[in-house]
């Protein structure tokens, strides 16, 4: 137990945290056994990521649930890690009944191919899921805010291409990419879940915003936040331009378009995680260890990210009050330049984005003739965001 120096102390709803086997300083290769209050066992196993990343490894959790039950897949290597942690903690990959994907991201699903191939499980998603895996990445189409998109022409790459700026120093990366979105379009999803459907103790909640298809899974006083809820880092939240309208065709009408992505819609499914009981505890699918240190947190922290994204907004205007700007000089306002590198560019640029569509469905601001953004004053957005928490 070399790199876990300090177990520690247990929220209410915790009977046990034990460490099977420590891993890095990040967690990769950690496998923990924890307890609920209810005496319900939950094991998590820290999945390492085939490529580096700032995230750290991706905590696949294993429960039973009517038979064993993953929560995540991991990205494209997670076969072996996940077999062999399984028998620490006396289970087999082999006896897998379902892997439960949070969302369509490849450090969640990238490990689905080699994990059904070994167990013969079935996966399990949100609806939405089952209908952007048939689909590539990047298909903008007929964009909710063509402003936006005049002002990110890359979008308008067709998929199969590299849109410039991600990814040029990375053929091999990018080839990994056309890779999973091959893998993915053969999958079959056992059991498409809607939003309160429940299974053996597991209720998965639609809280979509960071990707459309995000499920958070509450548990025993544990809720399973995948990617909606992180410790220490601030999840993505999606742009409204990066899907096209019809994006839910053959679901047009349970899910109309623009109530699956954007920051609004991120906004509304924190609370949805932030109202649960406020002893449950988050268990994230990154950053449940990091540095030597757990980090076991509440629903709380889900409206700490609310706020965060709020005072962002606020900021966002006070700079448009002092100058008007381009994207880009919003987004190098925003973010410092050693974060700006590389593929990281596109990933401030959408952040702000994100931002500035909410900003422009309430009016506070607009787009000048010359491509920049000016704020008119206001500030409506205050009242959108009390309105969602209602
Ligand atoms: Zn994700």
């Amino acid at each position: 137990m070399t790199s876990v120096d300090v177990l520690p102390s247990l929220p209410p709803t915790l009977k046990g945290l034990d460490v099977v086997r420590a891993g890095d300083p990040k967690g990769n290769g950690m496998v923990l056994e924890i307890t609920a209050a209810s005496g319900k066992r939950v094991w998590a196993i820290g999945v390492p990521q085939p490529r580096s990343t700032s995230t750290g490894p991706t905590w696949v959790y294993v429960v039973d649930a009517d038979g064993l039950t993953l929560i995540d897949a991991g990205g494209d290597s997670s076969k072996e890690p996940v077999q062999s942690a399984l028998p620490l903690v006396g289970k087999r990959l082999e006896d897998a009944q379902r892997i439960v994907i949070t969302h369509g991201h490849n450090d969640h699903d990238g490990g689905l191919g080699a994990l059904l191939a070994a167990s013969g499980a079935e996966v399990w998603a949100h609806e939405l899921y089952a209908h952007l895996i048939s689909q590539g990445s990047w298909r903008a189409h007929a964009g909710v805010n063509p402003l936006l998109r005049q002002l990110m022409p890359w979008t308008e790459e067709k998929e199969g291409h590299r849109p410039p700026g991600i990814g040029t120093d990375a053929p091999e990366w990018w080839q990994h990419h056309l890779d999973y979105l091959e893998m993915r379009r053969h999958l079959k999803v056992g059991r498409p879940l809607k939003s309160h459907d429940t299974w053996a103790g597991l209720t998965f909640l639609h809280t979509p915003g960071h990707s459309p298809d995000e499920l958070s899974i509450t548990m025993d006083g544990v809720v399973f936040t995948g990617d909606h809820v992180l410790p220490e880092i601030t999840p993505h939240p999606t742009v409204e331009m990066d899907y096209p309208k019809d994006m839910p065709r053959d679901l047009r009408h349970a899910y109309p378009s623009q109530d699956q992505y954007g920051l609004q819609v991120y906004l509304k499914s924190l609370n949805t995680v932030a109202r649960l009981d406020p002893s449950v505890l988050v268990l994230p699918a990154h950053r449940l260890y990091n540095r030597g240190r757990f980090n076991l947190l509440t629903v709380k922290r889900a409206a700490d990210i609310s706020g965060h994204h709020v005072r962002r907004l606020r900021r966002m205007t006070r700079k448009l009050a002092e100058q008007e700007m381009t994207l880009e000089e919003m987004t190098r306002s925003t973010f410092p330049s050693s974060k700006l590198t590389g593929g990281n560019f596109m990933a401030g640029v959408t952040e702000v984005v994100s931002h500035l569509e909410l900003l422009l469905d309430t009016g506070d601001v607009s787009v000048t003739p010359e491509g920049k953004f000016r704020w008119h004053g206001t500030e409506k957005f205050k009242e959108l965001v009390a309105s969602l928490a209602s």
